[in-house]
C-alpha cells in the first residue's frame, strides 16, 4: 500500500467512529490529504513498502480534531474587555461601541488569525463561525491551513460591513460570489437572531441558503429576554416561531437554545435542524444552562461550540468538553447523563455532522481528511490511564495538544504552529489594543 506517512505507535487511537473505536498501539497511514489506512503498529512492516516515512508516537493519543461549532473568532480583539455584566449592558455599552470604533478588515483578519492560532494549538482543526468581514475571516482560515465554515453575519441593523441593513441580500450574495475556492474552507450565512432580524430577513435568507447549499446558522432561545420579546412581538416562542417560518430544517444550526421547551426540541429533531451547546458562554454570561440531557434524549444532532472569545473567554475545546460533561450532572443530580462519550462525540462527529462535514472530518476513518490531533499522555494528569475517552473529556489539557495536522498537513509540531507566525500576530494584536486607547 502507498501512503506519504505513517504516525505509529500510538498509546490509543481514538477514533470517534460510530462504533467508538478504539486501538491500543495504534497506527495510521496517510496520503495527500486522506486517511488511507488505520491498523495496526505492527501491522506497518507488511502493509507498507520500506522506506515510508514514519512518524513514531509513543505516549500519545492520536485523535479527530475537535470541532468548534460555534464561536465569533474575530471578537478575541474583546477578550477581557468587559466581564461580569448584564449581557444587554455588555452588549450596548461595551461591545457594540467597541465594533463600531475597531472592527474593520484588518481588524478581523487579525482578530481570526489569533483565535485560530488559539484553536490549533488546543487541538481543534475545523470551527464554525459568524461574524462581519468574513471574506477576512476565511483568509486566515486559508492561510493558517484550518478548516473551517465562515457566516457572513445578517442582521436588520447597520453593521461595520454593511450599514445599509436593507442592502443584506447584496452583501451575501457578494460574500458568495466572491468566494475563494477552497478544499478547507466553505461559506455560510449567520443570521444573528430572531429578535435582530425580521422574519422576511429570516426566511429569505434561509432560502437562501438552501438554493446555495449552504449552513444556516441562528442564535435561538439564549436569554429568557429573548423569549418574552419574541412571544410578544410574534405571539410564540422562538423555536415554535422559527418553525411556522419554515426555517427549521437540514440546512439549519440553531446556537444555544437555552430556553427552548421539550416541545420545541422535539421539532427541531423531526425536521433534522441542529443544535449547538455553548456552557461557558451562556454561563458567564448568565444566560441559564440548555437541557442538554434533554436534547440527547431526543436525538438531536447537536455539537459543542466555545462561542465568542468575548463570552467565554477562551476558545479551548477540551475545558468546553470538561464543562459540558459536568454541568449537567451537577444541575441534574444525576451523574449518569452527559457522558463522557457522549461529549466526545459532540466535539468530533457531532460537530463534523452539524456543519455537514461529517463525510470529510470528525472522525479516523478510511477515506475521511488527515484531520488529527496527537495528545501528550505521558504528564502527571493522564497517569494512570485506564480509559482514554475519560481522560479525553475529564482530565486532558489543550496545552497536551503536541502536534495537529489538517487535511494531512501538519499545522502544529511538538506545540509549535508551522504556519502561522505566532509573535507576528501577538505584536499586531497589541497594536490594535494600543490603538483603542
Ligand atoms: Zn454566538
Amino acid at each position: 500500500m502507498n501512503a506519504d506517512f505513517v504516525i505509529s505507535d500510538i498509546e490509543y487511537v481514538v477514533c470517534c467512529d460510530g462504533s467508538n473505536t478504539i486501538l491500543e498501539k495504534g497506527a495510521v497511514a496517510i496520503k495527500g490529504s486522506k486517511i488511507v489506512w488505520v491498523g495496526s503498529s505492527i501491522d506497518i512492516k507488511d502493509t507498507f513498502a520500506p522506506g515510508v516515512s514514519i512518524i513514531s508516537l509513543p505516549g500519545h493519543i492520536l485523535m479527530p480534531g475537535l470541532v468548534n461549532s460555534h464561536t465569533h473568532v474575530p471578537m478575541s480583539i474583546f477578550r477581557g474587555l468587559a466581564d461580569d455584566m448584564i449581557l444587554q449592558k455588555w452588549l450596548n455599552e461595551v461591545i457594540f461601541p467597541a465594533e463600531a470604533k475597531l472592527i474593520n478588515r484588518e481588524s478581523v483578519y487579525a482578530g481570526a488569525l489569533l483565535s485560530i492560532a488559539e484553536m490549533l494549538l488546543g487541538g481543534t482543526t475545523t470551527f464554525c463561525d459568524g461574524y462581519f468581514y468574513e471574506e477576512e475571516v476565511a483568509r486566515a482560515a486559508a492561510d493558517a491551513g484550518m478548516r473551517a465554515v465562515v457566516g457572513q453575519g445578517v442582521l436588520d441593523y447597520p453593521t461595520p460591513d454593511n450599514p445599509e441593513p436593507e442592502r443584506w441580500m447584496k452583501r451575501i450574495s457578494d460574500f458568495i460570489e466572491g468566494f475563494p475556492s477552497s478544499e478547507i474552507v466553505r461559506p455560510a450565512v449567520f443570521c444573528h437572531a430572531p429578535y435582530t432580524c425580521s422574519p422576511d430577513t429570516i426566511r429569505k435568507a434561509h432560502e437562501f441558503c438552501v438554493k446555495n447549499d449552504l449552513i444556516f446558522q441562528i442564535h435561538l432561545a439564549e436569554t429568557i429576554q429573548e423569549i418574552r420579546e419574541v412571544e410578544k412581538r410574534y405571539g410564540l416562542t422562538p423555536g415554535r416561531y422559527l418553525n411556522d417560518l419554515g426555517v427549521l430544517g437540514e440546512k439549519t444550526v440553531c446556537i444555544h437554545g437555552v430556553w427552548l421547551e421539550r416541545k420545541e426540541i422535539q421539532l427541531i429533531a423531526e425536521q433534522h435542524a441542529k443544535l449547538v451547546h455553548c456552557p461557558e458562554s451562556n454561563m458567564k454570561l448568565a444566560s441559564g444552562v440548555a437541557d442538554l440531557p434533554m436534547w440527547l434524549q431526543h436525538r438531536v444532532v447537536c455539537g459543542l461550540g466555545t462561542d465568542g472569545p468575548a463570552s467565554n473567554n477562551n476558545l479551548d475545546m477540551f475545558g468546553e468538553m470538561r464543562m459540558a460533561a459536568l454541568l449537567h450532572k451537577g444541575i441534574r443530580q444525576d451523574p449518569t447523563v452527559c457522558s463522557a462519550i457522549e461529549v466526545l462525540r459532540m466535539a468530533t462527529l457531532g460537530g463534523a455532522k452539524v456543519l455537514g462535514l461529517s463525510d470529510i472530518a470528525g472522525s479516523i476513518e478510511v477515506g475521511k481528511s488527515a484531520d488529527l490531533i496527537a495528545l501528550d499522555v505521558t504528564v502527571s494528569h493522564a497517569t494512570p490511564l485506564y480509559d482514554p475517552v475519560s481522560h479525553i473529556v475529564y482530565s486532558a489539557k489543550a496545552s497536551d495538544v503536541r502536534h495537529v495536522w489538517v487535511a494531512g498537513r501538519q499545522v502544529v509540531r511538538n506545540g509549535e504552529l508551522t504556519t502561522v507566525d505566532l509573535s507576528n500576530v501577538l505584536e499586531t494584536i497589541k497594536k490594535l489594543f494600543a490603538s483603542k486607547n
